[in-house]
């Protein structure tokens, strides 16, 4: 670049640059990141109406040696892009599988369900559906507590392979949520076309359902509407008791965030469960 342009291009240009070869030592460091055992998965919990926990979202945790934890905002997409969310997708399946069986052996813990984010690039695999069944078959797990999340991006992709997928999962008896929801482009008629059994409203839309008069009508909307096609909805993002009182009055039926806890490791999760009343 010719200096003439001024130093606030060469910033620019300069700190496009630190973030280009940042990229490209994440990317390098990612690859080693599942062998290495840097890779972590916090589980959230999610409550029903009277705060009773029902199960979790597992999300992924990167700690890495140089630059600590790093967000899945930050490296899921380079993992879509560099096809490694294929292992890594598949070894975070593998354990919430696990982990639904330890559940599943004891009275206190077997109604529990776990919900995987579920990429791109990973359901679009051929033989995604009988990698699920064959893990259904080796940790010998109910079905129904696996609950796929899926992004309308995702569903958009390829519509009809993504309805026959589902349906072919749901003969297992694997539970889709379909999550972000509203954030994408969805419309009403592919979105009764698949086999969905929750809708997950994005936290963008609970952030301000509070002062802000239009998202609370789009809220309302998108709780009515998933009620009439009898879609349960839990709503994400939920950080106050006024959020929680406005969901709950329109009939959302499950919920998850701050409020009720942030995303804890396996053992912190445990503890929660733990201090449920009655235990
Ligand atoms: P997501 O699926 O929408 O997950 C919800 C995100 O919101 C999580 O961020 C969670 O920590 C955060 N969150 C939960 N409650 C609250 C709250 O009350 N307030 C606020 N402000 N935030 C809250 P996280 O863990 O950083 O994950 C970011 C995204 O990374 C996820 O968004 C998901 O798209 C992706 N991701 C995480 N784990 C996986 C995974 O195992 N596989 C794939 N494919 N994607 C994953
Ligand atoms: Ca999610
Ligand atoms: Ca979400
Ligand atoms: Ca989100």
């Amino acid at each position: 670049a010719k200096s003439a342009t001024g130093s606030g291009i060469r910033f620019f240009e300069s700190s496009m640059q630190r973030a280009v070869e940042l990229r490209a030592t994440l990317e390098q460091q990612l690859r080693h990141a599942l062998p290495n055992n840097e890779l972590h998965l916090h589980f959230q919990l999610q409550v029903d109406n009277r705060r009773n926990i029902i199960g979790a979202e597992i999300l992924l945790r990167w700690l890495n040696a140089n630059h600590g934890v790093v967000s899945p905002a930050d490296f899921i997409p380079l993992a879509e892009n560099t096809g490694l969310i294929l292992p890594i997708g598949q070894w975070v399946l593998e354990t919430a599988c696990a982990q639904l069986q330890r559940w599943q052996q004891d009275a206190s813990t077997s109604h529990l369900h776990l919900a995987v984010n579920v990429s791109a690039r990973q359901f679009r695999q051929e033989n995604f559906a009988d990698q699920v069944k064959e893990m259904m078959n080796r940790f010998n797990i109910n079905p129904a507590l696996l609950k796929l999340e899926l992004t309308e991006s995702l569903v958009l992709i390829d519509v009809e392979d993504t309805i026959q997928k589902m349906h072919s999962l749901k003969e297992l008896g694997v539970k889709f949520s379909m999550d972000d929801f509203g954030t994408g482009y969805s419309s009403l008629s592919y979105l009764k076309r698949l086999p969905l059994d929750q809708i997950k409203i994005d936290q963008s839309f609970v952030r301000d359902i509070v002062s802000d008069k239009s998202d609370a009508v789009l809220v309302q909307t998108i709780i009515d509407m998933s009620r009439n096609f009898g879609l349960e909805v839990i709503a994400e993002g939920v950080e106050t008791d006024q959020q929680l009182e406005i969901l709950q009055r329109n009939g959302c039926h499950a919920f998850q965030g701050y409020l009720f806890g942030k995303p804890v490791t396996l053992d912190e999760f445990e503890d929660l469960l733990g201090q449920l009343p009655g235990k």
